[in-house]
């Protein structure tokens, strides 16, 4: 029988308009649809008619589909000549472990593509009225994941390269460690007067911004009860937002939380 192919495509962080017109078509031309839990459900509706979609959700801590489940479906539905979509939020190479799933599908000798999608530590901030690089302040941008390894000793982060060379940097999952980054930064030479902004929700309806600095911004984001999904923003093009902040101003938007 022909295989079916699998398309490994990012659904952008949040606004469902934030796709790719190559990702929409893997959604509309797709038998299965496998699609994560920050994937915007609203997507959902440009499945054809009778596709199966399957929920491979990950709540921080838990899985619906452990890892190795969702690879082997891949394979399994592809095996049947099935067109499979894998949608995965923002995009699917940034902390979105495509790299397992596509190196299990290349091992079965299934024809897979990846469809890059837009990032959310680059979206949520735009939307906040951020640019993570300008002309004037940041010339260096990093993505960094502080996930879960500072409670269990295991920092594998240099925090000198990325306090001493980096102008932006995004930590993603990093609201758990927030403490822990500003605390690092600092140490390793960030001025403790940073400004730092924490975009939750990002590009969604239900954005919400706070901004401080590498020393106030703990206290603030409990102040907020701010949680995951969020973008910890450290630089200095936080300062940008209070000359373009645009998304969480327009009185269209009436839904929007204006935090600050
Ligand atoms: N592949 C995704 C990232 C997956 S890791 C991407 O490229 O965007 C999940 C983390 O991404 C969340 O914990 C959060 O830090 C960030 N994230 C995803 N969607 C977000 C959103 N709408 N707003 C803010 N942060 C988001």
């Amino acid at each position: 029988m022909k295989k079916g192919k699998v398309y490994l495509v990012g659904a952008g962080p949040g606004d469902p308009k934030l796709i790719t017109v190559k990702g929409l078509e893997c959604i509309q031309q797709a038998d299965v649809i496998a699609y994560d839990r920050l994937v915007n459900k609203e997507l959902l509706q440009h499945a054809k008619q009778g596709a199966e979609l399957i929920f491979c959700g990950k709540l921080p801590g838990k899985h619906a589909l452990i890892q190795e489940q969702i690879n082997q479906l891949l394979v399994e539905k592809a095996e049947q000549g099935l067109i499979v979509t894998r949608l995965k939020g923002g995009d699917p190479c940034v902390f979105g472990r495509v790299g397992e799933e596509a190196e299990q599908l290349a091992q079965a000798h299934i024809p897979f593509e990846i469809v890059p999608g837009i990032t959310a530590g680059i979206a949520a901030p735009a939307y906040a009225g951020i640019p993570v690089t300008h002309r004037d302040h940041a010339a260096t941008f990093a993505i960094v994941t502080a996930h879960g390894r500072a409670e269990k000793g295991q920092d594998f982060i240099n925090w000198q390269a990325l306090a001493q060379g980096m102008d932006t940097i995004a930590f993603y999952m990093g609201v758990g460690n927030l403490g822990h980054i500003c605390q690092e930064l600092i140490k390793h030479g960030k001025s403790a007067s940073t400004p730092v902004a924490i975009i939750e929700w990002g590009t969604t309806n239900n954005q919400r911004t706070i901004t401080g600095d590498l020393v106030s911004i703990e206290q603030k984001a409990q102040d907020y009860n701010i949680s995951n999904p969020a973008i910890v923003l450290v630089g200095e093009v936080v300062g940008q937002r209070e000359k373009i902040r645009w998304f969480d101003q327009d009185p269209h938007i009436s839904t929007i939380m204006k935090t600050e």
